[in-house]
């Protein structure tokens, strides 16, 4: 196995020096770490590096593998067959797998998005039927589907609301179903899952009722899936365009009640959020970790690099970025799963703090690697192009520096776990705010 740099918040390393941790982890959580660090070293790297060569796409063992010590259930309560974990533990998760590949930390998190989406509906239907799903035999994936041609960004978060634009994905009520239209772009896992938590303007008898979303199992007929152009990153997350004709859903599979799709949104976000700047955190770790062994390996003036004041100076300050940004990710993890106030700050600040020092680690790899960081066989290109994979999802740095303003300036827009203040449709249920995963996240 190849050797982790030791940290400062790393459990073990604390132990070993007789340091009592203010940072312990859970002990399963520290259980699962270890399995997914064991995990990605044997079976994700060589799939990975294949891929990367274009010896391959997404590797049905990974998915497989991952399925065997429970990385699709992770967030799925054990009632339902899953792990019992929170986000903190999926947080912890998806650093290990971004450390060794950032794609399959985008797979093994969109599900835990869409899953998180059925949970929050606080729907015993929608639960015992989705859920556990994740407990077959067969691995199985979802998806959470957005983003369409001309709803990017802006209409998400800047403006506050989503807009309901002509062109997106509508729904239209018809008896006990309903009939959904339209397209949906960059879904990952699209290409694969079997269900999907999709996004669609509710259109009434006297307009639009209101974002809402939509449990659509992804054999229904109608869905059609299609393949998304090749990217400079985060290459076989099994992304797809989804298109939606005629596609008809039960009512009972309408989540947290018509109109409320922004709400819900909003707080899936929240949710996932700690965990995607974890996944920067582990690109960034990913990016150290080879220049920390060059700079032991490589000789210069008779001393190795890292004996080197200008050198030694280069890997401190790249440690200590991945060392905040793993405590801000685990900072906002403990946020969300406890529910404390204003939990859309915390995980906003993380993934923004995340997301910038992925790029500064992974520069300064290149930096140090000098003309090896060209050599495809260094690795380092791959953390390259993935340090700048995550300014795209779950907050573009423009959308969550006014998030996070927004919070800091009373009179703002944070989103919090209030309602929304559009008033809504119908008297269905509202999403549901529930504590994930073990009651205490213990050791904080
Ligand atoms: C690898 C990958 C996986 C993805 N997976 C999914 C998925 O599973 N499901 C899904 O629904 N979507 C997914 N997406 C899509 C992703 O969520 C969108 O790309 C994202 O919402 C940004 O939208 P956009 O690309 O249309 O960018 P735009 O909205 O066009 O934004 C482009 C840039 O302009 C900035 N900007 C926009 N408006 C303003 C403004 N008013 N002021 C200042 N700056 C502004 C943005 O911050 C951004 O930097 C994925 C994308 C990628 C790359």
């Amino acid at each position: 196995m190849t050797s982790v740099a030791p940290t400062l918040s790393d459990y073990r390393a604390l132990r070993s020096t007789g340091t009592p941790s203010f940072f312990a982890l859970p002990p399963a959580v520290e259980l699962l770490r270890d399995r997914v660090r064991e995990f990605a070293e044997t079976q994700l790297r060589p799939a990975a590096e294949r891929a990367d060569d274009g010896r391959g796409g997404f590797d049905q063992r990974v998915l497989d593998a991952g399925h065997d010590i429970g990385l699709l259930r992770m967030i799925v309560p054990e009632e339902y067959g899953g792990l019992g974990h929170g986000i903190l533990g999926t947080a912890v998760v998806m650093e290990e797998l971004a450390a060794v590949c950032a794609n399959s930390a985008l797979v093994f998190g969109a599900n835990v998005l869409a899953q998180a989406a059925v949970l929050l509906s606080g729907n015993p239907l929608l639960q015992s039927r989705y859920l556990t799903t994740f407990a077959d035999e067969e691995p199985a994936l979802a998806c959470n589907v957005v983003t369409e041609e001309t709803t990017g960004t802006t209409e998400v978060v800047l403006q506050g609301r989503f807009a309901l634009v002509d062109d997106g994905l509508v729904a239209r009520r018809d008896g006990d179903h309903y009939i959904i239209n339209g397209h949906k772009r960059h879904v990952t896992n699209g290409r694969l899952a079997s269900w999907a938590c999709v996004y669609a303007n509710l259109v009434g008898r006297s307009g639009s009722v209101g974002l809402t979303a939509f449990i659509v199992p992804l054999d229904a007929e109608g869905v059609t899936r299609s393949d998304t152009p090749d990217g400079p990153g985060h290459g076989p997350c099994l992304e797809a365009h989804l298109d939606f004709t005629e596609v008809r859903v039960p009512a009972e599979n309408v989540v947290a009640g018509e109109g409320n799709g922004e709400h819900l949104s909003a707080l899936q976000s929240n949710l996932i959020r700690a965990s995607v700047a974890a996944i920067s955190t582990g690109v960034a770790r990913g990016a150290f970790e080879i220049a920390h062994r060059w700079s032991a390996h490589r000789r210069l003036g008779g001393l190795p690099l890292f004996r080197h004041q200008s050198g030694a100076r280069k890997l401190a300050e790249m440690s200590s970025k991945i060392e905040a940004a793993r405590l801000l990710y685990l900072q906002a993890a403990h946020q969300v799963d406890n529910l404390l106030p204003t939990p859309s700050y915390g995980p906003a600040v993380a993934k923004l703090f995340a997301d910038r020092i992925a790029i500064e680690v992974a520069e300064e790899a290149m930096s140090v690697l000098g003309s090896r960081a060209y050599a495809r066989e260094c690795g380092l290109e791959r953390y390259v192009r993935d340090a700048f994979g995550t300014l795209t999802h779950e907050g573009t740095p423009e959308t969550l520096a006014q998030e996070i303003a927004d919070a800091l300036y009373p009179g703002g827009r944070p989103y919090s776990l209030d309602p929304p203040a559009v008033p809504v449709a119908t008297d269905a249920p509202r999403p549901v705010v529930r504590r994930l995963g073990p009651s205490e996240s213990g050791g904080w």
